[in-house]
């Protein structure tokens, strides 16, 4: 398959010599229509700045609005796109109209009441490919500065996936692009891109943030994450936090930003445009 320019992906089919199993072959069609027809959407969750509440940064989350499903969650339908092997383009969209969007929001709310970066999830398949030229092309091409983008990487990529892409990585870092590790703990390999790749940020998984008020060991966990994190110089972020309870005890272990419904839902972007305006009239002119 070829990436096009703009937010359009081209797929080309598989020149195939003997037919494809029908069920794949359709799933892959219905999937090509589905980025080609523009039935996919990105929504926004905002990541807030603990010591001011302020929305920081916004990470993308992929939907796919189905003519006859409705609105899917990535669970419904990733799997699936990566079966068809068409997870770098999905993510090359998302990173297009990420860039774009984050590119409007300043233009429309001006510096100080837009977020100051985006989030975009990079799969495990993506990494194996030529992705820093993508990268670069989608900031180039949307005229976003290189650290307002914050890449998050994935929990279950292998250490030998990521060998090959620690150049690509560190060249994309070298252009000022943030690197983030995703799901911090949910996953077996991750810890081991602390010793091998310079990352700036780290999520805590939210399945700890979940548990740590009654389960004193997913609290160690939290505790245990936030203090590697900051001991190594990177910004940490709690995910899935869901209420006030957990946004203070995670305060009092020195998080710096959170995530999670009780700060946002993910939301379309004329929603989100709409909190922030909100949010920068509330907070009115800034005083020196
Ligand atoms: P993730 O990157 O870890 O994203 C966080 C997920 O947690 C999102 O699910 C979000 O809606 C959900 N979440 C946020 N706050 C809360 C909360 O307070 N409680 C709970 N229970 N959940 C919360 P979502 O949008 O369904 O995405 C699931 C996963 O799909 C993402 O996990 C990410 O791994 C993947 N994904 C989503 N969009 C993309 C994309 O554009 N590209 C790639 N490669 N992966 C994506
Ligand atoms: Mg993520
Ligand atoms: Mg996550
Ligand atoms: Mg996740």
């Amino acid at each position: 398959a070829k990436q096009a320019g703009g937010n359009r992906v081209e797929l080309e089919a598989e020149p195939c010599a003997t037919p494809a199993r029908p069920s794949a072959a359709a799933g892959r069609d219905r999937l090509a229509t589905a980025l080609e027809q523009g039935e996919l959407r990105l929504y926004y969750q905002p990541i807030v700045r603990l010591s001011d509440h302020r929305v920081q940064s916004i990470e993308a989350l992929i939907r796919w609005q189905h003519p006859e499903h409705g609105l899917l969650s990535p669970g419904r339908f990733l799997p699936a796109v990566h079966e068809a092997g068409l997870m770098p383009q999905l993510d090359e969209w998302v990173l297009r109209r990420a860039c774009t969007d984050l590119t409007g929001l300043i233009a429309s709310l001006g510096h100080a009441a837009a977020p100051d970066q985006v989030n975009v999830n990079l799969s495990t398949s993506t990494l194996a490919t030529a992705f820093d030229d993508t990268v670069l092309a989608a900031l180039h091409e949307t005229g976003l500065a290189a650290h307002r983008l914050r890449i998050e990487l994935p929990e279950d990529a292998e250490l030998e996936a990521l060998s090959a892409a620690r150049a690509r990585l560190e060249r994309l870092t070298r252009h000022g692009v943030l690197l983030t590790l995703d799901d911090m703990g949910a996953g077996s390999t991750n810890l081991r891109y602390l010793s091998s790749l310079t990352v700036q940020g780290m999520k805590i998984d939210q399945g700890f943030v979940g548990g740590m008020l009654h389960n004193s060991r997913d609290h160690a966990v939290v505790k245990l994450l936030t203090d590697l994190g900051h001991g190594l110089g990177m910004r940490v972020t709690a995910e899935g936090v869901e209420n006030g309870e957990q946004l203070a005890a995670l305060t009092e272990l020195g998080v710096g930003f959170a995530q999670g419904y009780h700060l946002g839902m993910p939301q379309p972007l004329p929603e989100l445009r709409q909190r922030l305006a909100r949010e920068a009239a509330a907070s009115g002119p800034a005083v020196a």
